[in-house]
């Protein structure tokens, strides 16, 4: 298989097992822990092992969505980058082998060979530079087209860069396997968040896969690891939070006050806090921090403030409502707990954005990068990836395979 997400996976997906969720409900019948890892193991040599290059059909997919139902546990954490890795690496090496991109997610035409006028030819791949080797003429070859409105959607480099024509953009060879890159990157993250939102669902061989995958991520990436335990605990970033979070800080009307604060805003800021990627369902504060010291010194009084902004100002309006903010915390009813009383009472994680869209339909005003998000911790959890990305240009695994270099984003201290 070329592409996980290309037409015959998608076909595969749907008339063989009736849609994604159930396909990773069957997945652990059928694929144990050690065979999914085979698929990450590797990276560390840099070798893929043969007999992961040739799986093919349905048993290629059952192992790729096992790890892909893994990381439903985690988005945008070290063992998404791993996984995204070294499988763009095990599908890029199956195209190179090929050499096709045909039955890829990229909706790519070969190109025909009187489509390009002869004098554009002559200039573009140089055809009268009779110097140049077969090899290199066949990276000057325009050998595929794409429509301009689906290049323009994961192209960023200057479109002088490309031959455009009657609507299409021609493509080398290289330049095609970048944007195939892209596009796959793009629908694997569509993907993971799609799954986080079912990760409640999923059997626990998920969550033990996940739990393996961490150890070799942690192995992988050692030394950003070693980096990221030197640097100071991150404080909460505010200009990343989503549009919905940021519409309950600023405070909102009497009929939306308790949803805004009590259930949205005090699950979002401690989890995006303490615990960004929990590593159970039931996980409890004091699984995640030592003292009190955070939430009471930096995530109570974001959330006092926000309560103090409502219309009328909610804390005054319902004094007992803080009881309701340690409830919703783990802590039981009550307005002076102790470290000992996380698990009293669930630790509410933040509601899925159709949960919020149903019950308080004003907070959710998406801006663009809401697309494909299904919570809004994961849009925290992606602004954060992309921001510590950009600040960190250099890949610090042991094997740099330029890929991604965000920092991982747990930050449970
Ligand atoms: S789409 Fe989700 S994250 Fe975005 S504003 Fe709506 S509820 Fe918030």
């Amino acid at each position: 298989m070329l592409d996980p997400f290309g037409a015959e996976a998608r076909r595969l997906v749907k008339e063989e097992f009736g849609g994604i969720t159930e396909l990773l409900m069957v997945i652990p019948s059928y694929v144990g822990l050690e065979t999914a890892l085979e698929r990450v193991r590797w990276v560390d040599s840099g070798k893929i092992p043969e007999e992961v290059l040739e799986l093919d059909g349905i048993r290629d997919l059952l192992t790729f969505y096992a790890l892909l139902g893994a990381l439903a546990f985690s988005p945008y954490g070290l063992e998404m980058e791993l996984v995204r890795e070294a499988n763009l690496r095990i599908y890029s090496a199956r195209i190179e082998r090929a050499r096709t991109l045909e039955g890829t997610s990229l909706p790519l035409e070969t190109v025909r060979g009187d489509e390009i006028p002869e004098r554009d030819r002559i200039i573009l791949e140089r055809t009268h530079h009779t110097e140049l080797s077969q090899e290199e003429r066949r990276k000057l070859r325009l050998e595929y087209r794409l429509s301009l409105s689906k290049f323009l959607e994961l192209w960023d480099g200057s479109l002088k860069e490309v031959y455009v024509r009657n609507g299409y953009a021609y493509l080398t060879w290289n330049q095609s396997v970048e944007l195939w890159r892209r596009s796959f990157e793009r629908s694997f993250e569509r993907a993971v968040n799609l799954l986080y939102e079912v990760r409640d669902e999923l059997p626990a061989y998920y969550l033990q896969l996940y739990e393996r995958l961490g150890e070799i991520a942690r192995e992988h990436f050692k030394e950003r690891l070693e980096k990221l335990g030197r640097a100071e605990a991150q404080p909460l970033r505010f200009d990343l939070f989503p549009p919905c979070v940021k519409i309950a800080l600023g405070g909102v009307p009497s009929g939306l006050r308790n949803y805004a604060i009590t259930v949205l805003l005090t699950s979002f800021l401690s989890y995006a806090r303490l615990c960004p990627n929990p590593p159970r369902r039931d996980v409890r504060v004091r699984d995640c921090v030592q003292s009190l010291d955070v939430i009471e010194k930096e995530i109570l009084p974001v959330i006092i403030e926000a309560g103090n902004r409502c219309s009328p100002p909610l804390f005054e309006d319902q004094p007992h409502e803080i009881k309701n903010i340690w409830y919703h915390l783990g802590f039981g009813l009550t307005d002076k707990p102790t470290l000992e009383d996380s698990g009293n009472s669930p630790w509410y994680f933040p509601p899925n954005c159709s949960k919020i869209r149903a019950n308080a339909p004003e907070l959710c005003k998406p801006d663009r990068d809401c697309r494909n998000i299904k919570n809004p911790l994961t849009y925290y959890l992606r602004k954060l990836y992309f921001e510590n990305k950009k600040s960190k240009p250099q890949e610090t695994s042991k094997e740099n395979t330029g890929e991604a270099a965000g920092a991982g984003v747990r930050d449970n201290e």
